[in-house]
């Protein structure tokens, strides 16, 4: 039996969804080689992808990456260059969790070769599918809109310090998207609802949002960096069914604004 190094669902409209993080899929060789920490997998984007179900109505294409962050991470360059220069960060192929545990038993750890067989082997596929589906949408309509689906604790003291706001919005500073086209989108979230947001804080959008968001040419990207606590339940694992209908429509609103106000930036 195969696995997939991702799912995908084309679709026709302007709009993709990418999630390289929700993934646990580890190939049998490597979790082998990994302690019980890093096979628990604390730092993946646990469930992000469920809460964007409502993406078929809008037409909006999903790729969705099936291999757990610690092969490698999808989210950043493939040469491993850091994304915040002077922070800690997490890197391509992470030999410790966010809170500080080893991912690998002693001795394990892979080495420089080991990492390029995996960037070519499961950084690269995904890359390639997510290269040629905004190719596809941008021949369609003229422009495309990328969304990269993220969450994270809200509370990681190795890589922020206090708590996460609930929202975080990534335009990389406007070199990604538009800053209007941002600024709307962040508006999007009713002013009584109960979420923490700001644009551009901590989390600016990573190489997904930075490599693929060229609004010179068409093509807009966003990353959403969502406090997991904002759907989460109590284990930090699965989804709490009041959460998830609260935060729902604040997504929807947020994506239908994407949708409607960047084509008066194109
Ligand atoms: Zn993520």
């Amino acid at each position: 039996m195969t696995t997939p190094d991702y799912h995908l669902a084309p679709r026709d409209g302007p709009l993709i969804l990418s999630a390289p993080h929700p993934g646990r899929q580890l190939p049998p060789d490597m979790a082998a080689r990994m302690t019980q920490a890093a096979l628990d997998q604390p730092d993946a984007d646990h469930q992000i992808d469920r809460l964007y179900d409502f993406a078929g109505e809008l037409g909006a294409t999903v790729l969705t990456a099936a291999w757990s962050r610690y092969v490698v991470d999808l989210n950043r360059p493939p040469d491993n260059s850091p994304l915040y220069p002077g922070q800690f960060g997490s890197g391509l192929a992470p030999a410790e969790t966010f809170d500080g545990d080893l991912i690998y038993k002693e001795g394990r750890a892979p080495g420089a070769e080991d990492v390029a067989a995996r960037v070519a082997r499961y950084w690269r596929p995904y890359h390639a599918q997510l290269g040629a589906q905004i190719a596809r949408i941008r021949a369609r309509h003229g422009y495309c809109l990328v969304w990269d689906c993220h969450s994270i604790a809200p509370i990681a003291p190795r890589l922020f310090d206090g708590r996460l706001p609930d929202i975080n919005l990534g335009s990389f500073s406007g070199a990604a998207c538009p800053t209007a086209v941002a600024e709307a989108v962040l508006e999007a979230i009713p002013r009584d609802a109960a979420y923490s947001r700001v644009r551009d804080g901590r989390f600016k959008g990573g190489y997904i949002t930075r490599h693929y968001g060229d609004p010179a040419n068409r093509v807009f990207a966003l990353q959403l960096e969502l406090a997991q606590s904002a759907y989460l339940g109590p284990d930090q694992r699965r989804i709490d069914a009041d959460k998830q209908a609260a935060i729902r429509p604040v997504l929807r609103a947020m994506i239908d604004t994407f949708l409607s106000e960047a084509p008066k930036h194109v």
